[in-house]
C-alpha cells in the first residue's frame, strides 16, 4: 500500500515521452514501445550501417536497433540511458532487439558479445557502461555469452613535446586494446555499441579484435544517428 501511495506521489516516467508509466509499464510506456522507429537493418544485409563502414573495415552484419531523429523518441531515450542512470532500458533495448534477431535466425550467427568500452575514469563516474548493458540484453535473449573484459580502452597520450598546451590536449588520443586474444581466436564477434555516428569507433574496435584474430565481426547499436 506504501509503495501505491508512493507511485501516486513519484510516479515512474517513460523515458521517451516522460508521461507517468501505467501498472506494469518499465522503462518505456507502452505507446512508445509500438512507436520505436526500428530500423530493420537485419532483414536488409546490404543496409545504410554497413555502407558507412564500407572500405573502412570488413563486416559481416550491420545492426541497428533503433533510428535517432533530433527531438524525437530515441533521443530521449538514450539521454536517459547515457546521463539519467537509466541503465536497466538499455538492457530491455537489448532484450527486444534479440527477440527481433532471434526471429530472423541470427541466434547461432556469433559466438561471443563484446561492448564497445568506456574509458576507466568515465565508467567510474558513471557507475555503468550503457554498451555493457545493451551487451547483455542481447545475450540474454540469444543466450550466448558477452564479455566485457576483452576490449578496452586507454588514453594514449602523444610523445611529441613541442606542442603548445592546447595541441597536446588534443592529441590525448583514445585506444582501443585487447586484454585477452584467447578468447576472441576464429570467434564470430558482435560488437555491441549505444549510437552509431561516424562510425569511427566501430572501425578502430573491429580493427582490433580482427588483428588479435577474431574471424569475422559484426557490430549492434541501440541507434544509428545519420
Ligand atoms: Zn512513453
Amino acid at each position: 500500500m506504501f509503495k501505491d501511495f508512493f507511485d501516486l506521489v513519484f510516479p515512474d516516467i517513460c523515458i521517451s515521452c516522460e508521461n507517468a508509466l501505467l501498472k506494469g509499464e518499465k522503462n518505456i510506456c507502452l505507446v512508445c514501445m509500438h512507436k520505436l522507429p526500428k530500423t530493420d537493418f537485419h532483414l536488409h544485409e546490404d543496409n545504410e550501417l554497413c555502407r558507412k563502414l564500407w572500405g573502412r573495415v570488413p563486416l559481416k552484419f550491420g545492426l541497428a536497433y533503433l533510428q535517432f531523429n533530433k527531438g524525437g523518441r530515441v533521443q530521449n531515450i538514450l539521454h536517459h540511458i547515457k546521463y539519467k542512470e537509466a541503465k536497466e532500458a538499455a538492457v530491455m533495448l537489448g532484450n527486444w532487439y534479440s527477440e527481433d534477431l532471434y526471429k530472423a535466425g541470427y541466434a547461432d550467427k556469433f559466438d561471443l558479445i563484446v561492448p564497445v568500452p568506456l574509458h576507466k575514469k568515465k565508467l567510474r563516474k558513471r557507475g555503468y557502461n550503457q554498451s555493457t548493458c545493451f551487451a547483455q540484453g542481447l545475450a540474454e535473449g540469444l543466450e550466448i555469452n558477452y564479455s566485457e573484459k576483452i576490449l578496452v580502452r586507454e588514453k594514449e597520450q602523444s610523445s611529441q613535446t613541442n606542442k603548445n598546451r592546447i595541441d597536446r590536449w588534443s592529441n590525448v588520443k583514445e585506444i582501443y586494446k585487447i586484454n585477452d586474444p584467447t578468447e576472441i581466436i576464429n570467434k564470430k564477434i558482435l560488437l555491441a555499441d549505444d549510437v552509431a555516428t561516424t562510425g569511427a569507433t566501430i572501425e578502430v574496435c573491429a580493427q582490433e579484435l580482427l588483428k588479435a584474430g577474431a574471424a569475422e565481426i559484426s557490430i549492434a547499436v541501440m541507434a544509428i544517428a545519420f
